[in-house]
């Protein structure tokens, strides 16, 4: 009788073992790899480490890339309605993410997306013509589709920036989230004064590095103290990826 118990306990445990397997969603197994930007998981090896990572290696329209030969295309057409938000920053092992609570919004060539959250890379991921900064911020924002458009701005070192300090003063451990409810912060406060923007199509620059991705690079960076560079890099020494092959791709200045 124990046995048979045993038996069907086993069998049903399997069944549900090989159903979480097939109904596990690709986003889901892909969170659960492990990549990194130095060692054997070096962004050069990104696209072996898992079917669900191959466009990393096979991609033909990756980011980043360096910005070079732009085109001078239609008048800078971007707008920002973002708004302050409760101050939540992440240390989820690969950056530094600071998350947006729902309402802000920005409005690129007509075209309306919802701003989720920004992030930080350093050095940047972005060259502007063959040149890196040493650091560079990602606005990540996505459609009513699911289409994502990233709002890229370099940090150039130079003054010291109020809000990267608020956000630097609440860094929270590796894998752990700081929630400070009465701090409110505002990324508009991060936006260079100028709108000049380059944009091109690209990728997200992190496994598992889907295409489709609208980018538009501010031309103008903001600057960040030295302090501020290197509080970031006893973080995260490096989570850059190499610049991509822009391939058969138009870089477009808007201006
Ligand atoms: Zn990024």
């Amino acid at each position: 009788m124990m046995k048979r118990s045993f038996l069907t306990f086993a069998i049903a445990i399997s069944i549900l073992l090989i159903d979480v397997s097939i109904n596990r969603p690709a986003d889901l197994a892909a969170q659960n790899i492990h990549w990194r930007y130095g060692g054997t998981e070096n962004p050069t090896q990104w696209g072996r480490l898992s079917k669900d990572f191959e466009l990393c290696e096979l991609g033909k329209e990756q980011s980043p890339i360096n910005i070079s030969g732009a085109v001078s295309s239609s008048p800078a057409d971007i707008n920002f309605d973002y708004k302050p938000t409760p101050l939540e920053v992440i240390n989820n092992g690969h950056t530094i993410e600071v998350n947006y609570v729902k309402g802000s919004k920005a409005t690129i060539e007509g075209h309306e997306y919802a701003l989720l959250q920004f992030h930080f890379h350093t050095p940047s991921e972005h060259y502007i013509n063959g040149q890196a900064s040493p650091m560079e911020l990602h606005l990540v924002h996505r459609d009513q589709t699911g289409h994502i458009a990233v709002v890229a701005i370099m940090l150039n070192e130079g003054i010291s920036n109020p809000i990267i300090s608020q956000i630097w003063e609440h860094l929270p451990a590796l894998g752990e989230t700081n929630k400070v409810e009465d701090l409110l912060v505002n990324v508009a406060d991060l936006l260079p004064s100028k709108r000049s923007y380059f944009s091109y199509s690209g990728s997200l620059t992190t496994p598992p590095c889907s295409e489709g991705v609208s980018w538009n690079i501010f031309a103008e960076p903001v600057t960040i103290s030295n302090e501020q560079i290197e509080v970031f890099e006893q973080v995260f020494q490096v989570d850059a990826r190499p610049v991509q092959s822009l391939n058969n791709r138009t870089i477009q200045l808007h201006s």
